[in-house]
C-alpha cells in the first residue's frame, strides 16, 4: 500500500519551499526595483530604453507583438528555455500601472547574478514571456480605455482594438500554461466585512456560466492560494477574491476557456501609499515566488477549497469617514456620517496631480470603512467663512497662520491676482477670486467637503478639500492641496 502524505502536509510544503526565498525577496527588494519608474503616471517613452536594453542582452530576447492604434510599439520580453509556458501582460487598462513596475523590477532580477539556484529552476523548467503596458495610447493621458475609447478588456471577442488582437495573437502563439493579467482597481475595494483595504485582489476567472472548475482553472486556483499566503504574510487580510461570474467578452475568461490557466490581480490601496510603491513590492515578491513554485510544480499539492476561504471584494472604503457629526438644518439637528473621496484631477501632461474632493455618501453608514475615520460625537458641522482681508497672491497667503485663521472659523481667503497657472492652492485654505460668492454650505453628495467641526464654541477639526486637520495638535496630516475657486 502507497503512503499519502495528507495534502494539508503537502500543501504546507509547497508553501515552505518557497517561503525562505519569499522572504529574501522582501528584504532585497531595493536592490532590484526599477528607479526610473516611481510614480503611477508613466508614458510608453520611460519604458523604451529599459526595453531596449534586453534587446542586447544574451539571455533576453525582444519582440515587436504589435503596435497600439497610435502607433506605439508593443514588445514581448522573453526569457528561459523551460517547457512551461507563461504569459504575463499589463495595463490594459491605461491608468493601471503597478504592474507594469512591477514586471520591470521582475527583469532587473533576472538580469541580476544573484539567486542563482532559484533562477536556474524557474528558467529551466519555463519559459517567461512578458508585455507590459498593453494600452499605452491609455496610459499616455492617464486613462482606463484605449485611443478608441473601448475598454480593451471587453475587446476578447470582437477584436476591434489592435491592442486586444496582439494579446490574442500572442497568446495563440505561446498556447501559454499560464497567464498573469495585471490591473489595478479602485483604493476604495476592501475585504468584505472588515476596514482592511483589499491591497491585491485574485480572481481565477470563470470560463462559462456555470462557473465549471477544470484543471486550467483549478490551476489557476491554486497559484492564487499560494500567492495569497505571501500577501498575508506583509499585508495581513488586505487581499479580496473577486466575484466569479462570467463576462464572456472579458480576456481573462476567455484566456482561461482557450486553455491558459488565467490568474487575474488586482492592485487596489494601501494606507498611506499613494504612488503604490509598497503594493508594487508585494506583486514583486508574490508573482516572483509564484514563478517559483510554477517551476517546481508544487503548487499542485494545494487543495482548491482553499481558494473560497479567500474574503470576497468588495468596495465600502472611503478615503475619510466621519461619523456621528451633528448636523444644523432649518432649525433642527440631525447625526449623520459622511463619506468622502479624494478624487485626482491630472495636471496637464498627465504626469501628475491634484485632487478635488467629493462628499461621496451621507447618513447611516455603519457599514462602510475609512482609511482614516474621525468620530465627530458632539461636533457640530459648521461652515467656513471668508477671512475679511484679502491677500494680494501666493505670497501673502503663504505669509497667514493657517491654523490660527482654521480655529478663528475662516476656511476661504480672497486673492486679488490668483496666478494664472495655479490649480490649487497649497496651504489648508480655499483661495477665492475677488468676486467669487461662497455658496452655502449644502451637505449633499458631489459638494466639496469643506467644513468646521465645532464643540462647546470651539472649532476642534477643520476639513478642507477631504482632507482632516486637527486643530488642537495644529497637524495638517496628510493634506495635498486646497481648491482655487476664480
Ligand atoms: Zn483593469
Amino acid at each position: 500500500m502507497k503512503f499519502l502524505l495528507p495534502l494539508f502536509l503537502l500543501f504546507s510544503l509547497a508553501q515552505a519551499q518557497t517561503s525562505d526565498l519569499t522572504s529574501s525577496l522582501y528584504e532585497t527588494y531595493d536592490k532590484y526595483k526599477e528607479a526610473t519608474l516611481d510614480k503611477r503616471r508613466i508614458k510608453h517613452s520611460q519604458l523604451q530604453p529599459l526595453i531596449d536594453a534586453y534587446r542586447k542582452h544574451p539571455d533576453f530576447r525582444v519582440n515587436k507583438v504589435g503596435e497600439s492604434i497610435e502607433g506605439r510599439e508593443l514588445s514581448l520580453v522573453s526569457i528561459g528555455k523551460g517547457d512551461i509556458s507563461v504569459f504575463l501582460w499589463s495595463q490594459m487598462h491605461g491608468d493601471e500601472p503597478t504592474a507594469t513596475q512591477a514586471i520591470f523590477d521582475i527583469l532587473n532580477f533576472l538580469k541580476s547574478d544573484d539567486f542563482k539556484n532559484e533562477k536556474r529552476a524557474i528558467l529551466e523548467n519555463c519559459t517567461l514571456h512578458f508585455l507590459p503596458m498593453l494600452n499605452p495610447d491609455g496610459a499616455e493621458v492617464f486613462q482606463r480605455r484605449n485611443r478608441l475609447g473601448i475598454d480593451v478588456n471587453r475587446d476578447a471577442l470582437r477584436l476591434q482594438s489592435p491592442e486586444g488582437q496582439t494579446l490574442k495573437r500572442v497568446r495563440d502563439s505561446l498556447e501559454a500554461d499560464f497567464g498573469f493579467n495585471l490591473h489595478d482597481q479602485s483604493t476604495y475595494y476592501n475585504a468584505e466585512r472588515t476596514e482592511k483595504p483589499a491591497t491585491i485582489s485574485y480572481l481565477a476567472p470563470a470560463y462559462n456560466y456555470e462557473k465549471d472548475i477544470n484543471e486550467v482553472r483549478a490551476n489557476a486556483m491554486k497559484v492564487i492560494v499560494f500567492m495569497n499566503n505571501i500577501i498575508q504574510k506583509y499585508a495581513p487580510g488586505q487581499v479580496g477574491r473577486y466575484n466569479d461570474d462570467f463576462e464572456p467578452r472579458a480576456f481573462g475568461d476567455n484566456i482561461q476557456k482557450w486553455g491558459t490557466s488565467a490568474i487575474l490581480i488586482e492592485s487596489g490601496g494601501y494606507p498611506g501609499d499613494v504612488e503604490k510603491q509598497e503594493i508594487r513590492k508585494l506583486n514583486y515578491v508574490s508573482i516572483l515566488s509564484a514563478l517559483y513554485t510554477i517551476a517546481q510544480g508544487s503548487y499542485k499539492d494545494i487543495p482548491l477549497e482553499r481558494y473560497n476561504e479567500i474574503p470576497e471584494n468588495d468596495r465600502k472604503l472611503f478615503d475619510l469617514k466621519i461619523v456621528n457629526a451633528t448636523f444644523p438644518l432649518l432649525g433642527k439637528n440631525y447625526q449623520i456620517d459622511l463619506g468622502i473621496n479624494r478624487l485626482e484631477v491630472n495636471k496637464e501632461g498627465y504626469n501628475d496631480f491634484w485632487y478635488s474632493s467629493r462628499v461621496w455618501d451621507i447618513g447611516d453608514l455603519s457599514t462602510y470603512y475609512g482609511y482614516e475615520t474621525l468620530d465627530a460625537t458632539g461636533y457640530v458641522i459648521r461652515p467656513g467663512k471668508v477671512y475679511p482681508t484679502p491677500v494680494n497672491n501666493m505670497a501673502g497667503l503663504e505669509g497667514l497662520d493657517t491654523f490660527a485663521l482654521l480655529r478663528a472659523g475662516y476656511t476661504y481667503v480672497r486673492m486679488q491676482n490668483i496666478p494664472k497657472e495655479k490649480l490649487s492652492s497649497p496651504v489648508a485654505l480655499h483661495i477665492v477670486g475677488k468676486n467669487y460668492k461662497i455658496p452655502d454650505l449644502a451637505m449633499e453628495v458631489g459638494v466639496n467637503p469643506t467644513f468646521l467641526l465645532e464643540k462647546n464654541g470651539k472649532v476642534g477639526y477643520a476639513v478642507i478639500n477631504g482632507f482632516l486637520i486637527n486643530l488642537s495638535e495644529g497637524k495638517t496630516g496628510n493634506f495635498k492641496n486646497a481648491m482655487i475657486y476664480r
